[in-house]
């Protein structure tokens, strides 16, 4: 059984890849479709972009697609840029400098109110089967970026939790308390109890 992933961002798919892991399935990605149309993803909620994604590329290669949509809400920002997180720094901003705007933006606000959160909504879609999973992860917004691994804002998200920044963590250590690893392990928990037969167990 083949699946589909339907991202371009590399450092995404890396970090779907070590999460969903299912016994006899075959993880594609768009690398493998040449062609495959480009998704704007200008919907109003992440649920919205992830359906748009999963649901084009399934139609698009006729395989069950997998799909995320992931923004950061930051409390004193109204929940911005939430699923703006993309483009906070404009269209085709790189992480960096969404980074640095968000820096300039947090420095304005009390230490004590920097709470922020990944809010993660995964997508699977088959022609007979839509499933909708989430993960969130609590944390604050630094004034300066601290390790560097991960990506996008992992270097400026703090987790209590773990007393460090996503980008000091280790792949695996991410991936075990991320918005993203608790996405994708409710997808895989719910594709298990509604589609048993696509995963060989
Ligand atoms: P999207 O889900 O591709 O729309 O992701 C939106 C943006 O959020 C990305 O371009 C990254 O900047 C950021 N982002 C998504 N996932 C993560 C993550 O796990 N850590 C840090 N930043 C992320």
């Amino acid at each position: 059984m083949k699946l589909l992933i339907s991202s371009n961002n590399q450092d995404k798919i890396k970090e779907i890849k070590s999460i969903f892991q299912l016994p006899g399935v075959e993880l594609l990605t768009l690398a493998d479709f040449p062609g495959a149309p480009d998704v704007v993803e200008d919907g109003n909620t992440l649920y919205e972009n992830a359906l748009k994604k999963a649901s084009m590329l399934c139609e698009f290669s006729g395989l069950p697609t997998i799909a995320d949509d992931t923004g950061l809400e930051v409390d004193s920002l109204g929940g911005h840029p939430g699923v703006y997180s993309a483009r906070y720094a404009g269209e085709n901003a790189s992480y960096n400098d969404n980074i640095e705007k968000l820096i300039r933006e947090i420095q304005k606000v009390p230490e004590n109110r920097r709470t922020a959160r990944f809010r993660t909504v995964a997508v699977f879609y088959h022609p007979e089967l839509i499933l909708r999973a989430e993960g969130t992860i609590e944390g604050y917004i630094l004034s300066e970026r601290s390790g560097s691994n991960g990506f996008g804002y992992d270097p400026i998200f703090f987790v209590p939790i773990r007393n460090k920044t996503l980008a000091e963590m280790s792949a695996a250590e991410k991936n075990a308390i991320s918005h993203r690893g608790q996405a994708f392990s409710r997808l895989y928990q719910l594709l298990q109890k509604e589609f048993p037969s696509l995963i060989n167990i």
